[in-house]
């Protein structure tokens, strides 16, 4: 089958964060080979998920309070709202990027809503003092997951739909040197990038769509990685039935709840 000699860059999982890698990697001169387990543009939350307003945060040349160091803010905040417990420094290397990242989506055409002078619109959520998500509407990740498609389409990228990736396959000195697949093949890579998304389905209750199982960790673990705050995952007000997430705008117009 096609692709089986693997590539330079072997990305596992076709959500936002692989498909970006998968240009990102491409941009540097590098082959690129994206596995994922379901189809592209039909699993996982970017492409999926949805809320009443969903948000794309970032610090922006017009976000308040502006200035060189807003992204500080942008990070204090983030930092903050993680209970002081995340990675500062990534929480800083987000704040600092994130209007690189707005930036190349908007120019994709993401369609986010603009003010009439053109500028993104923001609006405060979460926990952020300061307005800083950008949106489309209820759904801003699928309108996101849709740019990146296109683009991974139109670039001619490679990719190896309905395989599951089991585990890495590990060279005399433990390096990631390729992937094995639940079909038994085993994929060579210069380097593996895992963007396999989160594990909500380790709840009995959760709005993620199929699938999400957390195999990267699994497979990172195995690997002999070290791995820090699983037990935080966003815990929320959603409906079961139509996995819709209450956005923080919601929450914070502090909806009665009723049994
Ligand atoms: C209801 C809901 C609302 C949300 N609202 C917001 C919001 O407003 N703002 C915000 O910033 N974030 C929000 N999030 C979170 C955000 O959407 C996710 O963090 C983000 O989309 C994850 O992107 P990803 O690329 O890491 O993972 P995903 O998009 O989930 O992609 C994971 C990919 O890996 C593939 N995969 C998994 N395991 C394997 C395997 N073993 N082998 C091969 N492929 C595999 C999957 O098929 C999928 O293609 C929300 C999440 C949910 C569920």
């Amino acid at each position: 089958m096609a692709h089986d000699n693997g590539a330079q860059v072997v990305i596992i999982g076709s959500g936002g964060a692989a498909l970006r890698a998968a240009l990102a990697a491409a941009d540097g001169g590098a082959g690129v080979l994206v596995l994922t387990k379901g189809r592209l543009g039909e699993a996982g939350v970017t492409a999926l998920s949805c809320s009443d307003r969903m948000a794309f945060h970032a610090t922006l040349e017009h976000t308040e309070p502006g200035g060189p160091d807003a992204w500080r803010y942008h990070a204090e905040d983030i930092y903050r709202i993680g209970g002081g417990v995340s990675d500062a420094g990534l929480a800083r290397l987000l704040a600092q990027g994130a209007a690189e990242a707005f930036h190349f989506l908007d120019r994709l055409g993401v369609p986010f809503a603009k003010r009439p002078d053109g500028l993104a619109d923001q609006f405060v959520t979460d926990g952020s003092r300061y307005a800083r998500a950008c949106y489309t509407g209820p759904f801003t990740a699928n309108h996101i997951h849709e740019a990146l498609r296109k683009e991974f389409r139109r670039r001619g990228l490679a990719i190896l739909e309905n395989v599951m990736a089991v585990d890495l396959a590990l060279d005399a000195s433990g390096r990631a040197a390729g992937v094995h697949l639940a079909d038994g093949r085993t994929i060579p890579a210069g380097a593996v990038i895992l963007a396999t998304g989160g594990a909500g389905q380790a709840y009995e209750v959760n709005v993620f769509p199929e699938g999400m199982t957390g195999d990267g960790c699994a497979m990172a673990y195995r690997a002999g990685a070290e791995l820090v705050n699983l037990e935080f995952i966003q815990i929320g007000l959603s409906s079961v039935r139509t996995k819709l997430a209450c956005s923080g705008s919601m929450m914070r117009a502090w909806p009665r709840l009723a049994t």
